[in-house]
């Protein structure tokens, strides 16, 4: 234990010596890349640099893999990962690898884990109208990604010694706990309005550079509010981890409204028609519950 303490300190007192000189060098400004190749936050304090997001979301996939059940289906996954990647292209985090898998669940739920792993439910597809709302819906997760915004949001709820623990790995019953705590609560994934917010900028400028038309992420978002009027607990996941509040379809709409050339961007496409048609039905199992998203 004590040689574990002094492991750790050894590892994060170089963190902790940049930190301090970055503070002292920048108060006040929201976020600082490149000071020793570790990106900090203040305000939104970020302790986790780039390649321990990526190997934090690595860990956290497997543990989260280990409660849904992947669809086993190539063209679907193909088809989503080509939409996401069309949107990666364009998106302002070319640091990392993103990874999309589909889930075997029929509610409504997209989720972004730290470090590039995206996961879309069945579901979500199902309900999509169009390639350009789907892309939306890619388009915000890939953007939560972009913003960093679980690894602020985890740097923030365990503060330093836990994330130090998580990213050593010594203790792999604290996997499990966060993913439990995901999986029940959607806990890590309740991001700030702020940060809502921004994955939506975010979605709308990929969508425009990957000549998506944007409006199909407000569509969809206002899909979701209405549905979630309509029958309360349809798209509970998905409403509580990225809730469509008026303010932010607002602010959503009016930054569609100022891009320029709109009409020259696509909304739809013979593959989201041929994804749509190929689409499996997932039946709850024996206990009614589906796999969870
Ligand atoms: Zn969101």
């Amino acid at each position: 234990m004590r040689r574990f303490g002094r492991f750790v300190w050894s590892v994060f007192y170089p963190w902790v010596a940049v930190g301090l000189v970055c503070v002292a060098l920048i108060l006040g400004a929201m976020e600082l890349t490149g000071c020793a190749g570790v990106s900090r936050t203040i305000g939104q304090i970020n302790l986790i640099s780039t390649a321990e997001e990526v190997e934090m979301g690595r860990k956290f996939s497997i543990e989260i893999e280990k409660q849904l059940e992947i669809l086993d289906d190539a063209e679907v996954t193909a088809y989503v990962n080509s939409v996401c990647q069309n949107l990666v292209r364009h998106c302002g985090r070319q640091d990392i690898g993103y990874r999309v898998k589909v889930v075997r669940s029929e509610e409504i739920n997209a989720f972004a884990v730290m470090g590039g792993f995206m996961y879309f439910n069945v579901g979500l597809l199902r309900a999509a109208g169009t390639e350009a709302e789907l892309a939306g819906v890619c388009g915000h997760e890939i953007g939560h990604i972009v913003g960093r915004h679980s690894a602020k949001h985890i740097s923030k709820q365990l503060g330093l010694a836990m994330v130090a623990q998580l990213v050593i790995g010594e203790n792999p019953r604290m996997w499990e706990s966060l993913v439990a705590n995901v999986l029940s609560m959607g806990a890590m994934m309740h991001y700030s309005r702020e940060a809502e917010r921004e994955a939506d900028a975010y979605a709308i400028e990929e969508m425009v550079g990957a000549e998506y038309h944007p409006e199909g992420l407000v569509i969809f978002f206002e899909k979701i509010r209405d549905l979630q009027k309509r029958t309360p607990g349809a798209v509970e996941r998905f409403f509580a981890t990225h809730p469509p509040t008026e303010e932010r379809l607002a602010t959503a709409r009016a930054t569609v409204a100022e891009v320029q050339g709109l009409s020259r961007l696509r909304k739809d496409s013979l593959d989201f028609c041929r994804m749509k048609e190929h689409l499996p039905e997932v039946l709850p199992d024996q206990d009614g519950e589906e796999s969870q998203g």
